[in-house]
């Protein structure tokens, strides 16, 4: 049988360009419907402009620490309206770039929803389109739990275009999210509370990392309310907000902002037309070569929701690009050692095990950890401090996890990752000079485990 394309894509965001850019650059003939934003969560209501607002959050303590420099800066005034025009329009750029990069390769782009029909074919505004294969990249979309008042709340994809920076935010969750948009919303003058169900936020991540984000957040005036959950919201005669907690506290609030993870975009896409199955969690179920149950259909990125980060999303892009047009170069993506920064102020940044994942995956380890205030902050009143961690394996020495809450994190454990990569051992990273004075120059310098 002969199709219109070999390879259809549905969702025109990392994962999704990625595999049609690189399917076509293979010689296959491609096309990619996308009915919201070119680029997909990460370019639009994500990564980019996630960091742009980090980076406007942190101008706050930047103009406080310049004046131990010797600088006196006078009253700084912030404006919301001009920092989300900005953002606005430099993701236009990008949403440009995006469409540039699939034309240009060849892929036939399609600003349309796309529905399947069966397992060869979609409907794109009402004409047929039959393909070898299809791609579902649809990508996630926030999540707010059943509750009443549920309608006053907003998530991510409405917090990046308020028209004005609320004077309160209340956040809800403990993940990513949660306290990347703390930070911002505290960064930028708002008085931010957030609020998790569990002990401490961010579960998985090192027990150290948690508790240093914790105090450092509370330094920084963020109040952090931990074991409750909210039972309801109602909206006040002035606009503002009543939130009622399930431990029987009322709270008054701007903005309930909530960040209490993802679900997989399905909505309207035809998968009762084809044997396409989802997991357990509601996300499509796809094997080691992203393959669902129908053999014709593929799916990649957080529709999968594997792991849930753009770099990944890519990885598995090129991966089924590769294994259908040009079989000879596939690799399978290596998820392991897979390192990640979460934007808050503090930065986090992590790659392999915390120490409780270690530990319960049956290592002995050694554990180092240094904390300190970072040289930058010493001629200023600020008492942010520093972590640095380290896991190692104490029977053959190799390292584990590196774990850093401070400056620059995301841009330092890029490079560590490496080294785990290639199997770096604890002697290793003594073996290697360190860079002076740096933060970064702490990882080649710990010398005595501390009792874990
Ligand atoms: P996460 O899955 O990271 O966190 C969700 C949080 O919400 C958890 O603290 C969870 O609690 C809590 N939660 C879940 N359901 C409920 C509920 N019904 N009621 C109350 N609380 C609830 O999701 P995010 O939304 O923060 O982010 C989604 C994903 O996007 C991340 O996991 C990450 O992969 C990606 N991301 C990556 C970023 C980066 O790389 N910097 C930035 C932002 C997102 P509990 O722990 O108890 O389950």
């Amino acid at each position: 049988m002969t199709y219109d394309f070999d390879l259809f894509v549905i969702g025109a965001g990392s994962g999704g360009v990625r595999a049609a850019r690189f399917a076509a650059g293979f010689g296959a003939r491609v096309a990619v419907a996308e009915s919201r934003y070119l680029g997909g969560t990460c370019v639009n209501v994500g990564c980019v402009p996630k960091k742009l607002l980090v980076y406007g959050a942190h101008f706050s303590e930047d103009f406080e620490q310049a004046e131990g420099f010797g600088w006196s800066l006078g009253q700084a005034n912030f404006d919301w309206a001009t920092l989300i025009a900005n953002k606005d329009r430099e993701i236009q750029r990008l949403n440009g770039i995006y469409h540039d990069l699939l034309v240009n390769s060849g892929v036939t782009l399609m600003e349309s929803h796309a529905r399947l029909l069966d397992a060869h074919s979609v409907e794109v505004d009402g004409k047929r389109i039959t393909a070898k294969h299809i791609l579902l990249a649809t990508g996630g979309w926030p999540h707010i739990p059943e509750l009443p008042g549920r309608e006053h709340a907003i998530s991510s994809n409405e917090a990046f275009f308020l028209k004005t920076l609320p004077k309160r935010v209340l956040v809800i969750g403990g993940g990513y999210i949660a306290v990347e948009f703390a930070s911002i919303f505290n960064g930028l003058g708002a008085q931010t509370s957030l609020l998790y169900r569990g002990e401490l936020f961010l579960r998985g991540f090192d027990g150290a990392v948690r508790e240093h984000l914790q105090d450092e957040l509370s330094k920084r005036g963020v109040v952090l309310q931990f074991n409750t959950d909210l039972e309801r919201i109602d909206k006040q005669a002035d606009g503002s907000l009543q939130v009622t907690t399930k431990d029987g506290r009322v709270l008054h609030t701007d903005c309930v902002f909530y960040a209490t993870g993802r679900r997989p975009m399905l909505d309207n896409l035809g998968l009762e037309n084809t044997g396409v199955k989802l997991d357990k969690r509601g996300f499509i179920q796809v094997d080691e070569q992203y393959q669902s149950s129908e053999p014709s259909i593929l799916a990649i990125g957080d529709v999968i929701g594997r792991v849930q980060l753009t770099p990944v999303a890519l990885a598995e892009g090129m991966a089924v690009a590769r294994r259908l047009f040009k079989p000879e170069a596939y690799r399978p993506v290596n998820y392991e050692h897979i390192p990640t920064a979460v934007f808050s102020l503090p930065t986090i940044g992590t790659v392999g095990l915390s120490e409780e994942q270690a530990k319960a995956d049956g290592h002995r380890v050694s554990v180092y950890e240094s904390r300190f205030r970072p040289m930058k902050l010493t001629l200023t009143d600020s008492q942010e401090r520093t972590l640095i961690k380290l896991v190692v394996d104490a029977d053959n020495d190799r390292v584990l996890g590196c774990h850093i809450v401070g400056p620059e994190a995301g841009e330092i454990i890029q490079g560590l990752a490496i080294a785990l990569q290639a199997g770096a051992t604890k002697q290793m990273f003594d073996d290697t000079m360190g860079v002076h004075p740096t933060t970064a120059e702490e990882f080649v310098t710990l010398r005595t485990p501390v009792a874990s």
